[in-house]
């Protein structure tokens, strides 16, 4: 297949979305959706199943335009990166590279940053309740989504969360 991407069938973006929901994607680079943490199976997952379809179909879905542009920019894409990471052309769907938005609590307020990335920036433009909400950053209690993995067969992890970590 001339668009095969080994993160489609082995790739998991995840970020915790308030309390109760994560947003997923194959990669960061794909767009996310949001979906009921409470559920989440990456087998079956509506999001990333119907990304597998259309790459096993041969298409090149718009969640991917960024791979798809710089390989039209004739830059090395991550999904090229991958391949050779990865070194197969599987489309068994087992759970291999894990990009984890680890935290949002950071300490600094960078002038490129934004509430979403960072919770002091969200103190200092004193982001109410329901515009947190709104954005997937009222956190009240734990949002356990690695439970729901099988990191048995994890090769790669990409901790995402910029200077706390
Ligand atoms: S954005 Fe690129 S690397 Fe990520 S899943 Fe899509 S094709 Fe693969
Ligand atoms: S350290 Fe990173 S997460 Fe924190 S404000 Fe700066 S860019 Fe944002």
């Amino acid at each position: 297949m001339s668009n095969y991407c080994p993160e489609i069938y082995k790739g998991l973006f995840v970020d915790r979305w308030n309390d109760d929901h994560i947003k997923i994607a194959p990669c960061c680079q794909s767009v996310n959706a949001k979906t009921p943490t409470v559920d989440f199976n990456f087998k079956t997952n509506k999001h990333l199943q119907n990304l597998r379809k259309q790459f096993n179909q041969g298409k090149k879905p718009k969640e991917c335009n960024r791979c798809w542009k710089d390989e039209d920019l004739g830059r090395i894409s991550r999904r090229q990166r991958m391949i050779e990471f990865f070194d197969t052309d599987d489309t068994a769907i087992e759970l291999g590279s894990l990009d984890h938005n680890a935290t949002w609590a950071c300490n600094s307020a960078c002038i490129m940053c934004n509430p979403i990335d960072s919770s002091l920036w969200a103190v200092e433009l004193k982001i109410k309740k329901e515009q947190l909400a709104s954005i997937g950053r009222y956190h009240r209690a734990d949002n356990t989504f690695l439970d729901k993995l099988d990191l048995s067969k994890l090769q790669k992890l990409h901790f995402k969360g910029c200077e706390p970590l």
